[in-house]
C-alpha cells in the first residue's frame, strides 16, 4: 500500500505509523464532562468503507497526515497535512 505524503510524495506504508481515528473531537482540557472524555478515549468508528484517519510519516518528514482510506479495498482516496499546509523546507 502506498500513501502519498504531500511533502515527500508516494511512499510505502511501512514508513508510516497509524495514529488513530481522525473523526474524534477532543473535549476542552478543563472539561469535566465525563461522558465526552469517555467517548473521546474509547469510542471508535469501524466503518466498512471510507474512513478518516490520522497517520504520521514517522520514517520520513514526520508530518501528521489526515488520510481518507477505504477500509475494504485499502485504497487511499485523499491525503493532506493534519494541521494545515506546510511549505517546503519549513514548518507549517
Ligand atoms: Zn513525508
Amino acid at each position: 500500500m502506498l500513501i502519498t505524503c504531500p511533502y515527500c510524495g508516494p511512499r510505502d506504508v511501512i514508513e508510516f505509523t497509524y495514529q488513530g481515528d481522525g473523526n474524534r473531537e477532543r473535549p476542552q482540557p478543563a472539561s469535566q464532562n465525563i461522558d465526552a472524555w469517555n467517548a473521546y478515549v474509547y469510542d471508535r468508528l469501524n466503518p466498512a468503507g471510507d474512513h478518516n484517519e490520522i497517520w504520521q510519516h514517522s520514517g520520513g518528514c514526520r508530518s501528521h497526515l489526515r488520510v481518507v482510506r477505504n477500509t475494504v479495498t485499502h485504497e487511499i482516496l485523499n491525503t493532506e497535512f493534519a494541521h494545515g499546509a506546510r511549505k517546503a523546507g519549513g514548518r507549517p
